[in-house]
């Protein structure tokens, strides 16, 4: 437990300087804390951690009802699932799994019965893996250009989770594909959108994506150590 407490100042220490030297002005991280339960999230708090992201509907949840999350912000970073959507809208301060055009309607619909605005990010498959979720790079643009039809939406930038285990020269292509459409999505200015948030790295490469231009960072083993899946 103390360990908890001890990385997680340590993770914001090397993200603060990361941006330092990045000439970034400010990094969030976001602490994922999957697998980890209120006790051990409460400690990251402690640290100074301030984001918490979460990828499973029923597991964060659970967590709120517990008050893990008290003085918090909450992100959903996992796959986003249609039948989640109802769950979550309204309840998390920003949803970083964006990935097509039936979510955002989803997404904006429960949003507006809701009478509220989710923030949200567009997930980019930078790697183009077949298994995995985001978006293709080729339909970026649909997307942000859908964001003008979807009010109950406030898109806010990218996020992308790059191929695991790829070699660090490689992984630093994908991160700097990423800030190209990062620059380039925002310089064609979308209506309903602001490109703000680049949100790359996780516990293995965030110094990296930061080096890179990402301004927010998933980190969960660095904080909480290594996730046992049973
Ligand atoms: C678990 C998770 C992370 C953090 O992974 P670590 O390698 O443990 O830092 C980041 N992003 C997403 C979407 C995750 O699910």
């Amino acid at each position: 437990m103390d360990d908890i407490y001890e990385n997680a100042k340590r993770v914001l220490e090397r993200a603060r300087e990361a941006a330092r030297r990045a000439g970034v002005p400010e990094v969030t991280v976001v602490a994922a804390s999957k697998m980890n339960d209120a006790i051990r999230v409460r400690r990251a708090y402690d640290a100074g951690i301030r984001y918490f992201g979460e990828n499973r509907a029923q597991e964060l949840e659970a967590k709120l009802r517990e008050g893990a999350f008290e003085g918090a912000k909450i992100h959903f970073i996992g796959h986003l699932q249609r039948n989640k959507v109802k769950t979550l809208v309204g309840k998390v301060d920003m949803i970083e799994s964006v990935d097509s055009l039936e979510l955002m309607t989803l997404i904006d619909s429960r949003a507006r019965e809701l009478g509220t605005v989710q923030p949200a990010l567009i997930e980019v498959n930078i790697g183009g893996e077949a298994a995995k979720s985001g978006v293709a790079p080729g339909k970026l643009e649909e997307l942000l250009e859908y964001a003008g039809k979807t009010p109950g939406i406030s898109v806010r930038g990218l996020m992308a989770i790059p191929p695991a285990g790829a070699e660090e020269n490689k992984t630093v292509r994908y991160f700097e594909q990423m800030r190209k459409l990062f620059i380039d999505m925002g310089a064609k200015k979308y209506d309903n959108v602001t490109m703000s948030i680049l949100s790359m790295g996780m516990s293995a490469d965030f110094e990296t994506a930061i080096a890179c231009g990402a301004n927010m960072v998933r980190v969960g083993s660095a904080i909480f150590g290594e996730r046992h899946y049973t």
